[in-house]
């Protein structure tokens, strides 16, 4: 018998304490960089000699950890132990299954100092950002255990005269996982850990700027004696093996969660029949966002600012998530950027691994190049309120930056940054706000602000975003209360964390016997 699911707390950095812990934890990973880390294919690490270096990016010269690097022969090798492991694992018990998964999240609430840590590290999250990341993925864990045991349990057939009919859901087969940066545990974890607990068998490509955080979960499989081959670790160059994993005619499912460039990449080359395949593949994919908040003009002010600087500067605006649009009605309009401006003024910006930080470095220097663009832009489309410009320091700092009268239909409008940009836009009534919220072709996150019960109801029907919130940030969904996932260009609308997730992972096999 299980308790309900309940999310994880978050660790009360306020404690000394607490505190104290998480700079031994930083102190740990730090002394780690020399670590040579192998791929790890049918329960035996596995080295290439072909290396490519995890770098800090909140100081550019450090290396985090060098990772040796697979190419189509170690996707084989992998490949070849998945299969033979799915041969096992497929007729697990989901009970049997659904244990590992919770034995792995007691150890990762063991260890949750020293994953935040290597987030902090690795991707430069801030401690509280990093906690949150460390604690979802426990929330994973926890969640898709209990899942397994529900989904074991459906009738999805009704009774028949004289048969016994059966609706089973069985596991698909090796799937492809392929996570993205910018929540390198939870996400990373939550793919991995669904379709394992469904029966299947995957291949694990890590982020390529976050290996040591996706070798850690490794780790912590290995420890609570997850089988050899049921989860091998391939990192490697996307843009390398990327097109041969999501090809390959064993590769049975691909669940993907990134841009939408390289989504519709895999969808497009996963509906291509590879010599050999015998099957449909099947691909979840989760992709960008062009996140916005209503700001109407009787809502409560000082709280929207609040939750638009929160949802548009936590974690420098990388979350698919993030707030990179308020379209503001014009009775409030500027007040709602004097708001915001007092806030965003306050917000520090430096190395993450000093608590006081609340925003670190942006991801890489790519990132970095193409944020500034979008900056330039700004400059030419906007009028620039605050930020416009790199932050000192030897990382990838980028202030946080606000661009107010963005006109409908140009590129800060449209396009996502996925970097501490916020374009503010002018609408002239409430109705107007939401078309231009609509007028994207993504639709991933939204929250609207307003006191007005008919224009609450008018948003939830009207706002077409696969996460609506309303009076609150459009960022910080909750495994269990908030199941995740976009319309539109911004995915296959997965719905992770939700009751619906698991069944992306399996197929219902129907079944009858005749009784007399
Ligand atoms: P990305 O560049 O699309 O990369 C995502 C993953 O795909 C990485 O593991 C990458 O490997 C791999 N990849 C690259 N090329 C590939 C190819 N040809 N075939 C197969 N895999 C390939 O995205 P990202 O920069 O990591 O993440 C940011 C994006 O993710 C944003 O657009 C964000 O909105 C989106 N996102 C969406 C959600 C959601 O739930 N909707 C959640 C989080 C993030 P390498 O690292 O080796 O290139």
């Amino acid at each position: 018998m299980l308790s309900p699911f309940h999310n994880e707390s978050f660790t009360d950095f306020s404690k000394p304490e607490n505190r104290q812990k998480q700079q031994e934890a930083l102190k740990l990973v730090a002394s780690q960089s020399a670590r040579e880390y192998p791929l790890f294919i049918g329960g035996r690490d596995v080295t290439t000699g072909r290396t490519f270096k995890s770098m800090n990016p909140s100081h550019t010269s450090q290396v985090v950890g060098t990772f040796h690097k697979a190419g189509q022969a170690e996707v084989d090798l992998a490949m070849k132990a998945a299969l033979e492991a799915f041969e096992k694992w497929r007729w697990v018990a989901p009970k049997e299954r659904a244990i590992i998964l919770l034995k792995a999240a007691a150890v990762m609430r063991r260890r949750k100092l020293e994953v935040n840590a290597w987030m902090i590290t690795e991707i430069g999250k801030s401690w509280p950002e990093a906690d949150a990341d460390t604690s979802e993925a426990i929330d994973f864990l926890e969640f898709y255990a209990r899942e397994a045991l529900r989904w074991s349990e459906v009738k999805g057939a009704t009774p028949f005269p004289n048969e016994f009919p059966e609706l089973n859901y069985i596991p698909l087969g090796v799937g492809a996982i392929i996570p993205p940066w910018n929540f390198p545990m939870a996400i990373l974890t939550g793919m991995t850990a669904a379709a394992i607990v469904t029966g299947n068998t995957v291949l694990l490509k890590p982020a390529s700027d976050t290996p040591c955080i996706g070798y850690l979960l490794v780790e912590i499989m290995r420890e609570v004696g997850l089988p050899a081959g049921v989860l091998n670790f391939i990192p490697g160059s996307g843009g390398e093996i990327g097109d041969y994993l999501v090809t390959h005619p064993k590769t049975r499912f691909i669940s993907f969660t990134g841009s939408k460039e390289v989504g519709l990449r895999i969808i497009n080359l996963a509906s291509q029949v590879s010599p050999g395949q015998i099957w449909v593949k099947r691909v979840v994919a989760e992709m960008g966002g062009k996140d916005t908040i209503v700001v109407d003009a009787d809502a409560d002010l000082q709280e929207a600012a609040t939750a638009i600087a929160a949802s548009a500067f936590g974690f420098q605006g990388q979350k698919c998530s993030a707030c990179s649009r308020a379209i503001v009605v014009e009775e409030v309009y500027d007040r709602i950027i004097a708001l915001l401006t007092e806030r965003v003024k306050k917000l520090t910006v430096g190395p993450p691994e000093d608590p006081s930080t609340y925003m670190g470095p942006v991801a890489n220097q790519a990132s970095e190049e193409k944020i500034l663009g979008y900056i330039e832009i700004g400059k030419k489309d906007g009028r620039l309120i605050c930020g416009g410009a790199k932050a000192p320091g030897e990382g990838y700092y980028i202030q946080p930056t606000i661009f107010a009268d963005i006109q409908p239909g140009t590129p800060l409008d449209q396009e996502e940054i996925f970097g501490p940009v916020l374009a503010v836009i002018k609408a002239k009534n409430f109705e107007e706000a939401i078309r231009i919220a609509n007028s994207t072709e993504f639709g991933l996150t939204g929250a609207v602000w307003t006191r007005d019960r008919y224009k609450i109801e008018e948003a939830k029907k009207k706002f077409h975003v696969g996460n609506l919130y309303v009076n609150r940030k459009c960022t910080g969904a909750m495994v269990g209360a908030h199941p995740f996932g976009g319309f539109n260009m911004s995915g296959t609308d997965s719905k992770a964390g939700g009751m619906d997730y698991l069944g992306l992972f399996m197929q219902a096999k129907s079944v009858s016997e005749r009784l007399i």
